[in-house]
């Protein structure tokens, strides 16, 4: 229990993406280097080189721990561009360290063989109550994005605009990208009639809907979102990623609903779901879709055997245990209820406008001249609080959006202060 507990206190230790520090801590080391006005010429040439590491990166924003390798002198406090649960995080790693590691147990983890697909599937099933036949597990959500769109994407797919870009960067080269453009001025809202009526026009044979969306944060309710699977019967492949389900609540309860108890009704349908945002674990690559099981072995006909790390199986061994789930849960609603306050006062700063959101960031436009990629440098070099400049994203215009991220709760009150002085 002591070790437990020493352990615990190591790990706490203030330091670069440690979660666990105080607002107060922060603001104590910060305090002394935080100047207002200008950028210094030490501070310009900093920004000049993570604008150029941003180019580089393409669509998806370089890493927080690449950055500070590529850019020592940069003090990195809060990564606020990564979408996940940071509490999630601390629980997997406590049972990792109890069960695993100080038992001796991770050479097992990592010199040997992890279980082949289907008894990963088996262990899933176990969790999320869906028949194992119906299960592909994949290395992260996005190994499963790309078979889905080379195994049963056709001539034409359907994806919302903003959206996340996999969805049309992995299409094979003989598949048209057709977009649905979701209208800014109404807060980038989704409207299933105006959807329905594209759909019919276009005739896709694959349709996408993130639910919540990334990185807007929208979100379609469970019976707007059946009501519409039974008009497009016709689609062939209908995609709808929960990656961020757990984040969005219907009613005052806090819980969720996740379509893959559908899937029966509807053998078009294939809901896809990343683990990294909801259990704070992008490392470990664990993801998994729910589809018909001819889908599944459609998938599996072309390899897959052992895709899953050895850690991923040890979460996956643990998302079936009661004791953790108990945990998980008590994490998930801390986390959103704190989310909710952190969204709330945000969105009433001067200076910009907030979308509204149901999941674990929110999209913010800036409306005081400020560039995007100027206020996230600034954050960046001031403040050591990295955010996501939306500016490669397909659908926003370019400069004038950034995503920022829950954390902790002291993390985002150190985000809060940081965002209201860079705006002034
Ligand atoms: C992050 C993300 C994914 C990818 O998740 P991985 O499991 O880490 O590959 C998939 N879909 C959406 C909408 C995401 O935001």
């Amino acid at each position: 229990m002591i070790g437990q507990q020493r352990d615990r206190q190591q790990r706490r230790k203030p330091g670069p993406f440690d979660l666990g520090v105080s607002a107060r801590w922060l603001e104590a080391r910060v305090r002394p280097v935080i100047r207002r006005g200008g950028l210094s010429p030490r501070e310009n040439a900093i920004v000049e080189r993570i604008k150029l590491l941003k180019k580089e990166a393409g669509s998806h924003s370089p890493s927080a721990p690449t950055l500070i390798k590529l850019i020592p002198e940069l003090r990195m406090r809060v990564d606020a561009c990564f979408l996940s649960n940071p509490y999630a995080t601390d629980l997997f790693l406590d049972y990792l360290h109890r069960e695993v590691i100080r038992p001796g147990k991770l050479r097992k983890l990592l010199e040997f063989y992890p279980s082949q697909n289907r008894v990963i599937a088996g262990k899933l099933s176990a969790a999320i109550g869906i028949a194992t036949d119906h299960l592909f597990v994949g290395n992260g959500a996005v190994e499963i994005i790309q078979a889905i769109l080379h195994r049963f994407t056709g001539d034409k797919i359907l994806v919302n605009l903003p959206t996340f870009s996999p969805y049309h960067e992995f299409v094979r080269p003989d598949t048209q990208v057709v977009y649905n453009l979701l209208p800014k001025d109404e807060d980038f809202r989704f409207d299933a009639g105006e959807y329905l009526e594209k759909v019919r026009r276009e005739r896709p044979d694959t349709v996408v809907l993130i639910n919540p969306n990334n990185p807007d944060g929208g979100y379609i309710p469970y019976a707007t979102l059946v009501a519409m699977l039974e008009e497009m019967r016709e689609v062939r492949n209908i995609i709808v990623d929960e990656s961020f389900i757990h984040f969005a609540c219907e009613g005052d309860d806090y819980a969720y609903r996740s379509l893959t108890h559908e899937i029966d009704r509807f053998p078009n349908l294939m809901v896809v779901k990343s683990m990294s945002k909801d259990f704070g674990v992008a490392g470990i690559r664990a993801g998994y879709a729910v589809m018909a099981p001819e889908r599944v072995k459609s998938l599996l006909d072309n390899g897959f055997l052992w895709n899953s790390s050895g850690l991923a199986e040890y979460f996956f061994d643990l998302y079936s245990r009661p004791d953790f789930l108990v945990e998980y849960e008590r994490k998930r609603v801390h986390y959103i209820r704190h989310s909710r306050r952190f969204f709330k006062t945000l969105s009433g700063m001067p200076g910009i406008h907030a979308y509204p959101t149901h999941a674990n960031f929110m999209l913010i436009e800036l409306k005081n001249g400020m560039t995007a990629e100027d206020l996230v440098c600034r954050l960046l070099v001031r403040r050591g609080i990295y955010a996501r400049a939306c500016d490669d994203k397909k659908g926003l215009e370019p400069g004038k959006f950034i995503r920022v991220a829950s954390r902790t709760r002291s993390e985002n009150r150190f985000v809060l202060r940081g965002i209201k002085d860079a705006l002034r």
